[in-house]
């Protein structure tokens, strides 16, 4: 006897996104992709547009923010759905033309719709569905269960979307005739206040459980009766005084008032009652937000007052968080001849490429080496997340990208070759080429110079339009992902400060330049790279390539410098034994990764002097900023005896940051050492991984 509120249903939802994508887009040539989504994953919109999956799946790996009308438009209903409205009666058209075509594809169906927006629920439910699919009897009962639910939710999902249809024709009505005047934020507002109506629910009144409000059940006598929610503020209601005469006034003239109002719930209440044969009543006891959890006081009446006999349940579940048991994945035969297949280069492997060991894989294993496992061998990746706020990751990329474009440009021009911006572009995609001929030393024509002078900077510094403008182009294509031909949107606040900010950092790092220049410039985004060979246990050696890529490697006298930005993280000191090794304290990925680097140029350039520097481009505004690299001891006598030392030549370090480097890869292949979770639980914090680990 109740009606089901249309605002509960999945037409209201869907109604409320449309709305909310065509009021927000006013004279824009996109659609933001925070409003297109929840649409794409619509059930309906599913049910009836092909293309819709796919689409949604698309925009999320591209992070596009704010897909163009020719982006979305991609079948019959998604061309109607996303096409550009000015004035609320086209969005009004717009709604009746899409309810005709869901109502006429729903009909067609045959096939379930299940209601609810989260994909994952679909895919648990296709698990449920396969892991079942073995037993003919489960797939029946969950086919029956499936035309029940269909048989609930159809009818219900036909009369929103008519009843929706109607109200949506009579308010166009209005605005065809001229009679009403508003903006299409105003038509959103309008139209989602006019559907605050109720479907009602269809069913034999003589059949099965029957399902009333209280005032349904005047006149009515019920053998068995079962009433929930008996709770103080539901029974009677709270209501809020929706009258501008106040309660001392209605009490004076006899007015109705809240008492009055309270009496009539009382006699629905006892009367509904009084000639049944089970009464029971439920009420919740937990008091949560602005529900103190009380039985009602009718409840509490009938307790005292009626001599019934009444007896008094409590329910409760006992809710416990499962326990999580630490994970530990062993070394198996298959998995020891995979991590070979990957990493050793005398292992026979036709048809694969071999990986290199990165320091960024080594860092990750060294911090967790479950976290190794699951990003490495497992390569699980984390759903991509489509957001309008810069990624860390992604800010870091445009400095770095934007960093390398200043240096190219400088030096093309400095050599006097042509340097527009897709001859820029062009050296920038093939900065292998590029390094090589910095590197040459000779007076051959394909010789590059990369001397800088203080003079060559100090003009860049003060161009802030030319620093944005590249800042400009790397956000567009890292991360807005826009595709040629496409126009850069309007940013938002947030993006303006980030742009500022990434504009702020290349003249940071322009005047650092300045101060050490004159130097020459031997690589930009430069691969690193060497071959190890490793004994291992049982006679066994391999052979690993382990590298990376040096952000800028440059030389000042007889100096190698190996530079490597940071956007993020503090600068620390590295302690001179081995806690850059040991996983169970705090420790300097970034350190660890240079120092990497600095022993493959030492080894190559034996005779340098190779100096690792971070350069924590946040911090370098401060006057006392350096990106030297300072050592310390750990042990306590010889930190006594001597200082902290900058590293000025890794030289002095180098056999000792080899020979635990050697031991880690050791670690990695030998067959006893389990993946295992960390002990550190504040490296859980941001892992990716941390449910599955149940560590969130
Ligand atoms: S959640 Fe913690 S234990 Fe699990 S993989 Fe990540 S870092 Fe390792």
């Amino acid at each position: 006897t109740m009606g089901y509120p249309v605002k509960q249903t999945s037409v209201y939802n869907l109604i409320r996104q449309i709305l909310l994508l065509h009021s927000d887009n006013g004279g824009k040539k996109h659609f933001r992709a925070r409003y297109v989504l929840p649409l794409l994953q619509n059930p309906y919109i599913r049910k009836c547009s092909p293309g819709a999956a796919a689409l949604e799946k698309d925009l999320r790996t591209q992070n596009r923010l704010y897909p163009e009308y020719s982006e979305l438009q991609q079948d019959e209903l998604l061309s109607l759905l996303f096409s550009p409205v000015k004035t609320p009666y086209e969005l009004g058209e717009l709604l009746l033309k899409l309810f005709s075509l869901l109502s006429q594809a729903i009909d067609r169906t045959d096939e379930p719709i299940r209601d609810g927006d989260d994909p994952i629920n679909e895919t648990s439910h296709a698990n449920n569905k396969s892991s079942e699919a073995g037993d003919e009897r489960d797939k029946e009962k969950i086919q029956s269960q499936e035309d029940d639910n269909n048989a609930v939710y159809l009818p219900l999902f036909q009369e929103a979307l008519f009843k929706s249809y109607t109200q949506v024709q009579r308010l166009n009505a209005l605005l065809k005739k001229d009679l009403l005047e508003i903006n299409l934020q105003t038509y959103k507002k309008l139209l989602l206040q006019i559907l605050d109506l109720s479907v009602p629910f269809s069913g034999e009144p003589l059949k099965g459980l029957q399902i009333m409000g209280l005032l349904e059940t005047r006149c009515l006598d019920f053998k068995n009766i079962l009433m929930l929610s008996v709770n103080e503020g539901q029974l009677p209601k709270n209501r809020a005084e929706n009258s501008f005469i106040p309660y001392n006034l209605r009490r004076a003239f006899n007015l109705s008032g809240p008492e009055h109002q309270d009496a009539i719930s009382a006699y629905y209440f006892f009367r509904a009652l009084q000639r049944a044969g089970n009464i029971t009543l439920v009420y919740n006891s937990s008091s949560e937000g602005l529900s103190r959890g009380e039985m009602s006081r009718y409840m509490l009446q009938l307790m005292i007052e009626s001599g019934q006999p009444v007896e008094l349940l409590h329910l409760s579940s006992q809710i416990k968080a499962l326990e999580s048991s630490p994970i530990l994945i062993s070394k198996t035969p298959a998995l020891m001849q995979q991590l070979y297949d990957m990493y050793d280069h005398t292992a026979p492997n036709p048809g694969s490429n071999k990986h290199y060991l990165s320091p960024s894989m080594l860092n990750t294993y060294l911090d967790c080496s479950l976290k190794y496992y699951f990003q490495y061998i497992l390569k699980l990746k984390k759903e991509e997340e489509l957001s309008e706020q810069m990624d860390p990751l992604c800010f870091g990329t445009i400095f770095h990208e934007a960093a390398q474009y200043l240096y190219v440009a400088l030096i093309l021009k400095k050599n006097g070759l042509r340097h527009s911006h897709q001859d820029i572009l062009a050296s920038m995609d093939n900065i292998r080429t590029f390094n090589r001929a910095l590197e040459i030393q000779d007076s051959s024509a394909d010789r590059l110079n990369g001397r800088i002078e203080a003079a060559d900077l100090k003009d860049l510094q003060t161009n802030t339009a030319y620093l944005e403008s590249i800042v400009n182009h790397f956000m567009a294509r890292e991360f807005f992902r826009l595709k040629s031909g496409q126009s850069l949107p309007a940013f938002n606040g947030e993006q303006l400060i980030q742009r500022k900010l990434l504009t702020q950092f290349l003249k940071l790092l322009l005047k650092l330049d300045q101060n050490y220049a004159p130097f020459e410039l031997l690589g930009l985004e430069t691969r690193t790279e060497e071959y190890l060979d490793i004994d291992l246990a049982e006679n066994k050696t391999i052979k690993i390539r382990i590298g990376g890529i040096i952000d800028r490697l440059d030389k000042k006298d007889h100096s190698l410098r190996i530079c490597d930005y940071k956007t993020g993280g503090m600068a620390e000191e590295a302690s001179f034994d081995n806690s850059l090794f040991k996983s169970d304290q705090k420790r300097s990925g970034h350190i660890f990764q240079t120092f990497l680097y600095a022993g493959i140029i030492k080894n190559k350039y034996p005779d340098a002097m190779v100096k690792p520097e971070l350069l924590y481009i946040h911090q370098a505004a401060k006057s006392d900023y350096s990106s030297d690299i300072v050592v310390k001891y750990s042990d306590k006598a010889e930190a006594k005896a001597k200082n902290k030392m900058i590293v000025n030549d890794f030289g002095e370090l180098k056999d000792t940051f080899e020979d635990e480097l050697l031991k880690v890869i050791r670690e990695l292949f030998d067959p006893q050492q389990a993946f295992c979770q960390t002990m550190q639980l504040e490296r859980c914090k941001y892992c990716d991984f941390n449910k599955i680990c149940r560590r969130s």
